[in-house]
C-alpha cells in the first residue's frame, strides 16, 4: 500500500500516520522528521535547509525530490510508505510522478485530512509551549499555514483529477478520526 498524507499544520498528520503505518506494516516517511534529523546531524542538507525551516518557508523541490528519490528506493520501502509533508507543491508531486514511474507500484491513495484554521493555530502554539519545535511560534505557523494554502492547497485538485484524493474530516478524537481513514483505505 502506499498512501500520501496530506493536510494543514497542525491537523494531527503525524499522529495518524504513526497509526496508519503500524496498521499496515508499512513505512512512515516525514519529510519534516527526515529533514529535522539531517539538521541536527548537521549535515549538508541539513545546514541548506535550516534557514527555510526556521522561517517557515518551504526547503526548495529540488533538495526534496533528490533526497525522497534517494529514500523511496531503498529496500523498506518495497512493502509500502506512507508519504507525511511530501509532496507539498505541484513540481514536488510531478516529481513524485516520474519516480513513481521509475521505480514501481504507482499511489494507491491521497487523503487529505480537513479542519478549521483557528483551531489550527490554537493547536500549533501549545505544541510549540510543549515540544520546543522552534518553528512552533505564533508567526512561524501563521506563516506555514499561508504557505499551506498557497502552494500545497492546489495539490487537492492535482490529485482530484487523478481520482485519488479522499477529504477525511480531521476534528474529533484521534481514534476516530483513525477509522474514518481506516475506512476509505479498506
Ligand atoms: P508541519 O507540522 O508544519 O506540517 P513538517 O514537520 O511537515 O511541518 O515540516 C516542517 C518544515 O520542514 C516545513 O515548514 C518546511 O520548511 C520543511 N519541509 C517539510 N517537508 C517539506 C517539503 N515536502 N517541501 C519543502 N519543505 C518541506
Amino acid at each position: 500500500m502506499r498512501i500520501i498524507l496530506m493536510g494543514p499544520p497542525g491537523v494531527g498528520k503525524g499522529t495518524q500516520a504513526k497509526n496508519i503505518v503500524k496498521k499496515y506494516g508499512i513505512v512512515h516517511l516525514s519529510t519534516g522528521d527526515i529533514l529535522r534529523a539531517e539538521v541536527g546531524g548537521n549535515t549538508e542538507l541539513g545546514i541548506k535547509a535550516k534557514t527555510f525551516m526556521d522561517a517557515g518557508s518551504l526547503v526548495p523541490d529540488e533538495l526534496l525530490l533528490d533526497m525522497m528519490e534517494g529514500r523511496l528506493q531503498q529496500d523498506d520501502c518495497k512493502k509500502g510508505y506512507l508519504l507525511d509533508g511530501f509532496p507539498r507543491t505541484i513540481p514536488q508531486a510531478e516529481g513524485l510522478e516520474k519516480i513513481v514511474e521509475k521505480i514501481g507500484p504507482k499511489i494507491d491513495f491521497v487523503v487529505s485530512l480537513t479542519a478549521d484554521e483557528d483551531e489550527l493555530v490554537k493547536r500549533l502554539v501549545l505544541r510549540g509551549q510543549e515540544s520546543g519545535r522552534s518553528d512552533d511560534t505564533e508567526e512561524v505557523i501563521k506563516e506555514r499555514q499561508q504557505v499551506y494554502w498557497k502552494l500545497t492547497a492546489p495539490l487537492l485538485d492535482f490529485y482530484q483529477q487523478r481520482n485519488l484524493l479522499h477529504e477525511v474530516d480531521g476534528l474529533g478524537t484521534i481514534p476516530e478520526i483513525t477509522d474514518r481513514i481506516l475506512n476509505v483505505l479498506e
